[in-house]
């Protein structure tokens, strides 16, 4: 198995681990960080929606807690065809973390899309804008 493979089959693990009883779209996240190391996500809802967390925002602040700063990849699981990428809000999450990262995209069904970060974001704000 590659490990493009064992972040697709954790972010799937993970996607089944998702509390989404409002909306019921499930979503997993599985990340790896340069020096190899592996976090995941799921998406969690709240009755009041607005506080609800996705799947990739979650894998981030496991990473972060982690000690992580550093992600070369992230793998994302959902139900939809073809496989739906992160919302504006993870992308510009995830570009605080990486300036190329891999972003794999994959469905229960087997369909897989890939993207990078900037294809997904491009001229994203970072901290460098700050003065
Ligand atoms: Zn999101």
């Amino acid at each position: 198995m590659t490990r493009d493979e064992e972040l697709i089959r954790l972010a799937l693990v993970a996607r089944a681990l998702a509390y989404a009883p409002y909306s019921g779209y499930q979503v997993g996240a599985a990340l790896r960080t340069r020096d190899g190391r592996v976090f995941t996500g799921a998406n969690v809802e709240n009755a009041s929606y607005g506080l609800s967390v996705c799947a990739e925002r979650g894998a981030v602040i496991a990473a972060v807690l982690a000690g992580a700063r550093d992600i070369a990849a992230i793998a994302v699981a959902t139900a939809s065809s073809p496989p739906a990428g992160p919302c504006g809000m993870c992308r510009q999450t995830l570009a605080e973390f990486s300036r190329d990262l891999a972003i794999t995209m994959v469905n229960d069904r087997g369909e897989v899309a890939h993207a990078t970060i900037d294809e997904l974001l491009p001229r994203a704000f970072r901290g460098d804008a700050l003065p």
